[in-house]
Order: structure tokens, then sequence, then C-alpha cells
């Protein structure tokens, strides 16, 4: 309400209360009043010109928060129960709009970040690497990306915010198969590993862990919530909405933290986070959701950057990119680092920076590769040139971007 008279400056006829109860009223009237404008002009201007939308300029800043009353449960949206109906006759209508350029089914990445800058000036140099990073792999692997900086729900801020951003990107984009949810702080270390989508075929998500890890010994870091895909499709949204009631921050996202580090092992107190409430979910409704979700650890979907980036330069020296597992990682995520955070995370900020530098540069040399250059040594910004130049650079052996995204 930063429009609002000082109390001091509050005199005459209404007392405070009053006055701001009117202002609010009024103001609720003006906004139905340019939304009717605005929905008339959208029904009967199908002939104008649409420009002229962007005349009719409304205050964002009066426009109120609305917010979520505690006493009815949290919802990420209206239910829909017919997706599956609604976006197959969408497709029937779009032919072909779901297959990339390959053939295959679209995938949508999806990452992002916080909406204002890094309060640590370096990790903001850091979110553009790690961004650098996705475009190359999505490049070279006809993915979509999209990346958000805006906290559609203020309820589901923090690591929340990838659930109402993802039911919104379902619903938004019915031509995609899949979305694929990857943390800022996650970066792709094989540039060549191709993800065996057909093997997903029975499964709605796919996200790395361990069955026993999860369902048996119930620990919170059974599975990662850093990397995963998760079909576009009915099952989904269902699953979205069971997910999300721990969310809302403040008392109910402090209760169910406290639960959850009482009903899981390994986690110590602190409020309620999506991983360890998908853990709860799939422990506690396992018939429901469980055969569904595959828990993928043949390769690095996700991978804890503690154990990967100490091994790069035997990676390098006894492999090659294309395996994404132990031979060379697919996936180096660094959790618990927090770049863009003062002193926020769980390790040395030098330390994750460092690191971060090494892992950026072992995927960039598969990219520069291409171009004949390599990196001076892991971490350093500085390249070299590794081949002489061309007159005939197509005649190049093995070294293209088809070779680079080749199974064989
Ligand atoms: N994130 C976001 N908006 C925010 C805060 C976080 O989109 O305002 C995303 C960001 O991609 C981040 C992820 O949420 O990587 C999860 O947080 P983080 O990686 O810090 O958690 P960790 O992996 O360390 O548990
Ligand atoms: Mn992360």
């Amino acid at each position: 309400m930063r429009n609002d008279p000082a109390p001091n400056e509050r005199t005459g006829f209404f007392s405070g209360k009053m006055l701001q109860k009117t202002l609010h009223n009024s103001r609720i009237t003006i906004l139905c009043g340019v939304v009717t404008i605005l929905v008339l002009r959208g029904t009967i201007g199908s002939g104008v010109d649409k420009t002229h939308f962007l005349d009719l300029t409304l205050d964002m800043d009066d426009i109120p928060d609305v917010e979520w009353d505690p006493k009815v449960p949290f919802k990420l949206g209206p239910t829909i129960t017919n997706w599956d109906e609604q976006r197959a006759k969408w497709i029937s209508k779009h032919p072909g709009a779901n297959v990339n350029l390959q053939g295959k089914d679209r995938m949508l990445l999806v990452t992002g970040s916080q909406p204002r800058q890094c309060e640590n000036p370096v990790g903001n140099f850091q979110l553009l690497k790690a961004l650098k990073n996705k475009i190359d792999y999505c490049r070279l692997h006809d993915i979509d990306i999209f990346y958000n900086m805006a906290h559609l729900d203020i309820e589901m801020a923090g690591f929340w915010a990838k659930l109402p951003l993802l039911r919104k990107l379902l619903l938004a984009h019915p031509e995609m198969e899949w979305v694929w949810w990857m943390d800022s702080d996650a970066l792709f270390t094989d540039m060549s590993f191709k993800v065996p989508l057909e093997k997903y075929n029975n499964y709605n998500l796919v996200l790395h862990g361990f069955d026993d890890k999860v369902y048996q010994q119930k620990l919170w870091t059974g599975l990662n919530t850093g990397s995963f895909f998760i079909r576009n499709c009915q099952w989904s949204l269902d699953l979205l909405d069971a997910w999300a009631p721990m969310g809302p921050k403040g008392v109910i996202r402090n209760r169910a933290g406290e639960m959850l580090s009482k009903s899981l092992v390994g986690r110590t107190n602190f409020e309620a986070d999506d991983q360890s409430a998908l853990v709860h979910l799939l422990i506690a409704q396992r018939q429901e959701w469980a055969n569904k979700v595959l828990l993928e650890n043949s390769y690095y979907l996700h991978g804890y950057w503690v154990d990967l980036v100490g091994k790069y330069e035997e990676n390098m020296a006894k492999s090659h990119p294309g395996f994404g597992d132990d031979r060379w990682p697919f996936v180096t995520h660094f959790v618990g680092c927090k770049p863009c955070v003062k002193n926020g995370g769980d390790y040395p900020v030098d330390t994750c920076f460092k690191q971060m530098a090494r892992a950026f540069t072992f995927a960039d040399n598969q990219i520069l590769d291409v171009l004949g250059f390599r990196h001076r040594k892991l971490g350093s910004p500085r390249v070299v040139r590794i081949r002489e130049d061309t007159s005939h650079p197509l005649e190049l052996q093995g070294k293209s971007l088809d070779t680079l995204t080749s199974t064989e």
C-alpha cells in the first residue's frame, strides 16, 4: 500500500481505517472497471488493431497482492481433472507440434533464479555461466529452454518456486511432452550424453535416486529434486497438487519442517523443503504414486559435486564424454553452495566458486573443442588453440557437432 497517505496526513471526516477501507474498495472498483474494459475490447475488437491494448496503461503498483487465506487448504490453481483429454484434443489440432526436429518427444528445460541480483556479485557471473552451459546442452540436443526469474506465487518462494512454475508451464505448453526442471546451481558436465527418453515410456516422473534409500532407509537425500523430468499429463498435475501443501511459507512450512525432520532420516530441523516433501509423499502414499516414479541411477541426472569435481582430471585422462556416469558425469550439482547468497551456503564460498569454475570449464572444453580451442587448465578462463585452422574446414575428421552428439 505504498500510495497511502501517512497517518498524520489523514484529517477530516474519515478515520484512518475508514479511509483505507474506502480507498481499498474504490481501488477494487477501478480494477474491476479496467478488467471489464479489457475484456470488452478483447471480445469486440477482434478486427481492431491489437497494439491499442498497449495504450491502456494500468499502474501495476496499485494491484494488491492476492493473499492466500491459511484457513483454506493451499492450492496451486483451479482443479483440472481432464488435462489428458484437453491436451490430446489440442495435439490433434496441431499435428506434429509435440515432436522435435529429430522426431523425438519435445522437451522444455526450465531453470531460474531469484528476481533480484545476487547479494554476492560473483554469484551473478556464476548464474550467467550456468545459463550458458545449459544453452549449449539444449542447443546440441534440440531441447527448448526457459529461464524464470519471477516469483509466480509469493507463498511458494525459494526452493518451492518450481512447483507453481512447473504447473503453469505444463498448461501453457501442451506441445511439450516433458518438462525438465534443473536448478541454477547444476551444470551439464557431459555435453554428449543423450537422455534415454525411450526408457521412460511407462513413467511420469524421473529423478536421480535410489529405491532402497527412499523406501527402506527413508533418507531425505534418497532422491534429489535439483534435476528431474516430469511428463505433461494429468498425473503430473495431481502429483504437484499432492506435493505442494507443505510449501506455503511461515507457520505451515515451519511446522511441516519439524514433522519431516522426525519422519525422515538424516534431516536436521529446518523449514520444509520440496525434496523432503516428495520423499515423504512417496513413502506415505507409495501405492498411489510410486509405480510412475523412476529413481534413476544408471547415470548422473544429478551428481553431488563433492563426489565428482576431484575426478575430472582422471575422467579426461582415462575416458571421454558420452557416458554420463562415473566415467564422465552428466550433471554436477552444487548442492548447498548457494552462490547467490552472502555466507548462505553449507560450504566455504571460495571452494564453491573454485569448483564451479572447474566444472564449467570441464564442460566448456567439449564445446570449444569443435572450434579448435580448450581452456588452458580446468578453472581457467583463458583458452589455447588445439588445432591449426584449415582452408577445408568441412573435411575435418571427427571434430564436428555431429560427432559431439552422435551415439556411435
Ligand atoms: N530458485 C528460483 N528462484 C528463487 C530461488 C531459487 O528459481 O527465488 C531455484 C534455483 O534454480 C535454485 C533452486 O531453486 O538452484 C534450488 O535452490 P538451491 O539450488 O539453492 O538449493 P540446493 O540445491 O542447494 O538444495
Ligand atoms: Mn541446487
